[in-house]
């Protein structure tokens, strides 16, 4: 199911500038308007994410925080205020955002807050992106690339380190691996599943990929993304 994240901005230009950079980063955007649209697409949409510009023509940003809060209780919600926006920071938060940005701000600032965000409230969102470091997984594409390299992987290695890098820094049983990349709810014995994680970790080793995939004694394995 998809879960995007839902962009409240009335600035065209901002706006468009920020679906962009969040689908380059491989994110799902919708994107309204108003603080209006943005509660009726909230009933079907079931986003992951909602980023709110609070000042808004019609109904503000933060009667629009309120109202979602009440109904959303668990939608992480960011709110792009004004630099001087003191007021409308505490007010926003007051009414159940769980961050603030305030404009101008660097991209990157934005994508760190949405990323601590999902953490924060172990959501996932939709992305067919997967990034670590010089690593890229396009899972549409379905291409892995390490910096200038492209790595040549089979349709299991590719799953496999896809499901990896879904589950950074978790020790992820045997088990569990099989049942997402082979569709099996048996243990194959150790080999199998040995062998493809050695030839990944070859395959990354050669492209220069610095993080690495280790093994966890009596359970299985755990990505050790270079990002850290
Ligand atoms: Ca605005």
């Amino acid at each position: 199911m998809s879960s995007p994240i839902l962009l409240v901005e009335d600035e065209v230009a901002m706006a468009a500038l920020l679906r962009q950079g969040l689908e380059e980063e491989g994110y799902v955007v919708e994107w309204v308007l108003t603080g209006e649209e943005a509660l009726a697409r909230l009933e079907h949409l079931q986003p992951g994410l909602l980023v709110l510009d609070v000042r808004l023509p019609g109904m503000d940003g933060v009667e629009v925080c309120r109202q979602v809060r009440q109904r959303w209780p668990d939608l992480p919600i960011l709110i792009l205020t004004a630099l001087d926006g003191v007021e409308d920071r505490v007010r926003g938060l007051r009414a159940g955002a769980d961050d603030y940005l305030p404009k101008p701000f660097a991209f990157e600032e934005l994508l760190a807050r949405i990323e601590a965000l999902l953490r924060r409230s172990r959501r996932q969102l939709t992305r067919h992106l997967l990034r670590d470091g010089p690593l890229m997984l396009d899972l549409n594409a379905r291409t892995a690339t390490c910096g200038a390299c492209t790595l040549s992987l089979s349709p299991r290695e590719f799953d496999l380190l896809a499901y990896l890098m879904q589950h950074p820094h978790q020790a992820i049983s045997r088990l569990q691996l099989y049942r997402a990349v082979w569709g099996h709810d048996f243990d194959h014995g150790t080999s199998l599943l040995e062998v493809y994680i050695s030839y990944l970790r070859r395959k990354l080793q050669e492209a220069g990929y610095p993080g690495r995939i280790a093994t966890v004694r009596g359970i299985g394995y755990r990505y050790e993304p270079a990002d850290g």
